[in-house]
């Protein structure tokens, strides 16, 4: 397997892998060589991590591909964590929004209340107004009648 680009989890990411050379540590927390196998056969040559001290005090020991696939599962975990929060960022972003949403539209609620406030107030006085001329063309009429009455006579 090909590092890193023949993973599908590394595409369209420009965010870096926390990848430092990979530290394994071994049963008593000893950082673990790279080492190749030097006995002739198949494996010779393939690499792994043992302790130092193996295989007599440590018997820890794996194989570098063995690491490399715990190594891939780790920065899966760490990619699904990542959208994971990316998830979460992008939905309080929204009810963010909503929120304002909210808020815009109860303001604007609230504008449309004024404003029919004001033009029933409008309205009202408008009416009086009209119920004014009236009434002072009313008084007008009476006085006019009362002035062709007094002619007549
Ligand atoms: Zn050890």
């Amino acid at each position: 397997m090909a590092s890193g680009s023949s993973s599908p989890f590394s595409r369209s990411r420009s965010r870096s892998i926390p990848s430092s050379p990979p530290l394994v540590k071994c049963f008593h927390d000893e950082i673990t060589p790279l080492r190749a196998v030097k006995f002739h056969g198949p494996i010779r040559g393939k690499r792994f991590y043992g302790c130092p001290y193996w295989p007599r005090m440590c018997g820890y020991f794996k194989w570098e591909d063995e690491v490399d696939e715990v190594k891939e599962l780790q920065f899966m975990l760490f990619e699904k964590d990542t959208t994971i929060s990316e998830w979460q960022y992008e939905k309080e972003c929204l009810e963010e929004s909503v929120k304002k949403l909210k808020e815009k539209n109860s303001k604007l609620e609230d504008d449309v209340n004024e404003l029919a406030l004001e033009n029933a107030v409008k309205f009202e006085s408008m009416e009086s107004v009209k119920a004014d001329k009236k009434l002072v063309f009313a008084m007008l009429l009476s006085w006019i009648f009362f002035a062709v009455v007094l002619l007549i006579k």
